[in-house]
């Protein structure tokens, strides 16, 4: 199977997924996400916690399907030992470390405490996701941007392309091309099928293809957001097959570093 990494893929220990209290909960068992992955030719789903108490539960999925999927770690940068906590879990298998600003209520620019995690990611050889919907005052992009500045050693996915900021990210493309930011990878989970078929959609496409395939991953989010259609507004940017290719599979093979 040559198929699809999935960036962004979340597993629950209940087996149901509520994302809206007013629809019923989505089956969200590891069987129901590898039935998803099947469906739309996703060969990896990388899982990412929605809570530091889902590590020893990830870990679990990942080892009972560990042809499919590769999990991240959660941790506080709060807790005094969030360093070491990272450490071990990443000796115990697990393939990157995800922050929440939002649900973990810290703010993306507390550098004091998020710094040390980044680096001792870098050091470990794994990846950094950063969750980014700027609001509340918790995620403001600019805390990201700036993590990936000062930690080049460390690859960081800011994901959901900032949402309604996306245009924020347009700066990028000249980073880019001066060999800044190469750390920098942009997941548009979530954000893609909001403005997909929208008045803001040409808009969006063009910061996607100014940004460029190199810096692009393939995350859904699922359950949280639909994969067809992710994988459909990702063919409508309008990059080449061989582009494609990049975002969808080739660049997280680079960053997870695996050998398939
Ligand atoms: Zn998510």
């Amino acid at each position: 199977m040559n198929g699809y990494i999935d960036a962004h893929m979340h597993v629950v220990s209940s087996g149901s997924f509520i994302d809206n209290p007013k629809e019923p909960p989505i089956p969200d068992g590891p069987e129901d996400v590898i039935a998803a992955m099947d469906a739309h030719g996703i060969e990896i789903g990388v899982i990412v916690p929605i809570r530091p108490q889902d590590n020893r539960f990830i870990l679990q999925c990942q080892r009972r399907y560990s042809q499919r999927f590769m999990g991240c770690a959660m941790v506080h940068p709060y807790n005094k030992n969030s360093v070491l906590q990272l450490r071990k879990l990443i000796e115990k298998g697990l393939h990157g470390l995800k922050l929440h600003p939002i649900t973990q209520q810290f703010s993306d620019r507390d550098f004091e405490h998020l710094s040390p995690l980044i680096k001792e990611a870098g050091k470990l050889g794994v990846h950094v996701q950063i969750h980014c919907t700027p609001m509340f005052g918790y995620s403001t992009l600019e805390g990201v941007l700036r993590l990936a500045y000062e930690h080049p050693e460390t690859n960081i996915i800011l994901l959901h392309a900032a949402l309604h900021r996306y245009l924020d990210l347009f700066p990028l493309s000249r980073a880019f091309h001066s060999g800044y930011l190469s750390n920098l990878y942009v997941d548009m989970s979530g954000t893609i099928t909001a403005f997909y078929n929208s008045p803001l959609w040409e808009s969006f496409r063009w910061v996607m293809k100014q940004i460029g395939p190199k810096h692009l991953v393939f995350g859904s989010d699922f359950p949280a957001a639909d994969i067809g259609k992710t994988i459909k507004g990702i063919h409508a940017l309008g990059f080449s097959p061989k582009e494609e290719n990049l975002i969808m599979r080739q660049n997280m093979i680079k960053i997870l570093k695996r050998k398939l």
